[in-house]
């Protein structure tokens, strides 16, 4: 019998498809935005200024120095260049920090965002926003952060390198699972993750062999805005608690979901089988959590915390913090099994 749920949709409008960024203009006249401010990392400023070059007058100009896990120093200043240039839209070309920095100028200021993302994070799909100070990152929902179009274009991500690729791409499964075992889960829900586990688990291998397969960037891509989708409504759970605060050790993100993903599938598999058969049947494996360390292992992760920069002594700091203010989990989150799964984690033992 189905049980209870409640189902809210975010007003989300997706321009997807190769060559979807000439429809770029269009959705500026849409807006009715005469002035974009243009946002990327340092490392994607040339792939942004040719689509600052290409919107001619349109762009009042770039800033290109988004960074990880939004430093407050960066917003206060990018949000300062906004103002300054009048701009009544931002445009972020990027991943998940690009995203982040369009979403926290939209925070203070209501700023409209176009988001072009070029990974997989998922994080142009959701109202979740993060500006970190110093070690500690605030995080919160609020619907003025989503953005207004989020245009897909599979062109844009063929030089994303392999391994940011697939771990990037782990990371979208990793919002799919959580939402399969989410508290507050749907059945609509349920159906955009199994389908997303489903296009990143068959895309994300022929990816890392040959990164311009365009139909392969277009299936991840999907994937990934379903995976965007799946945790824009539904709560996270032990998963990204535990990704949360290893971020805080300063580990990189879209690797440390990777790693701990199979590790806290495994620590819920008895108490959320029903989500762990829909892994299963999405990535065409026996079992849930070792189907998923071993698609790792295809797409040549590194799969210890050891090998990323954890220190063996913080386990048992990280497992204290994870354990004292739990986010809602299948299974009951307490210190000493939590502290056996970082365990496993840092060795990167096969669950
Ligand atoms: P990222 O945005 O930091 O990108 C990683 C690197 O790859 C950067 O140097 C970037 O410039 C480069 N890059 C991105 N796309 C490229 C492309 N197509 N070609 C070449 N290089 C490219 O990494 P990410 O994993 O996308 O994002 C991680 C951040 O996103 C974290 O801060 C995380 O907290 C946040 N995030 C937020 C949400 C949310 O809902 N708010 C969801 C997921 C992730």
């Amino acid at each position: 019998m189905q049980r209870q749920f409640i189902y809210t949709a975010l007003p989300a409008r997706v321009v997807f498809g190769v060559g979807a960024l000439a429809q770029l203009p269009a959705e500026l006249d849409r807006l009715g935005a005469k002035r974009a401010l243009l946002l990327s990392t340092p490392e994607q400023s040339e792939a942004v200024r040719q689509v600052a070059a290409a919107l001619g007058s349109r762009a009042a100009g770039v800033y290109d120095k988004a960074a990880m896990h939004v430093p407050i120093e960066i917003a206060e200043d990018a949000r300062r260049v906004a103002r300054e240039l009048q701009a009544d839209v931002g445009i972020t070309v990027g991943g998940g920090s690009t995203t982040g920095l369009g979403k926290a100028i939209a925070l203070t200021s209501g700023l409209p965002v176009i988001a072009v993302p070029t990974t997989y994070s998922g994080s142009e799909m959701t109202t979740i926003w993060g500006i970190s100070e110093g070690e500690t990152k605030k995080t919160g929902r609020d619907p003025k952060v989503l953005p207004k179009t989020v245009i897909y274009d599979p062109e844009l991500t063929l030089d994303l390198p392999a391994s940011v690729s697939a771990a990037s791409g782990m990371n979208a499964i990793a919002h799919c699972v959580e939402a399969l075992y989410a508290h507050d889960g749907n059945p609509i829900v349920s159906l955009m993750a199994e389908e997303g586990i489903r296009a990143l688990a068959a895309s994300l291998p022929k990816i890392i062999i040959q990164g311009s397969d365009v139909e392969a960037r277009t299936a991840a891509l999907y994937g990934s805005w379903l995976a965007g989708c799946t945790i824009s409504t539904t709560s996270v759970a032990l998963h990204h608690k535990l990704c949360h605060v290893l971020g805080g050790f300063g580990l990189p993100h879209a690797e440390t979901h990777s790693i701990v993903l199979p590790h806290v599938m495994q620590y819920n598999r008895d108490a959320a089988p029903e989500a762990m058969r829909c892994v299963a049947r999405a990535i065409e494996a026996v079992d849930g959590p070792r189907g998923v360390y071993e698609l790792e292992m295809r797409l040549d992760l590194p799969m210890k915390l050891a090998d990323i920069g954890m220190k063996q002594p913080d386990l048992e700091r990280a497992a204290r913090i994870a354990a004292e203010a739990p986010y809602p989990n299948p299974r009951k989150v307490e210190y000493a099994p939590v502290l056996e799964l970082l365990r496993h984690a840092y060795e990167g033992r096969r669950p």
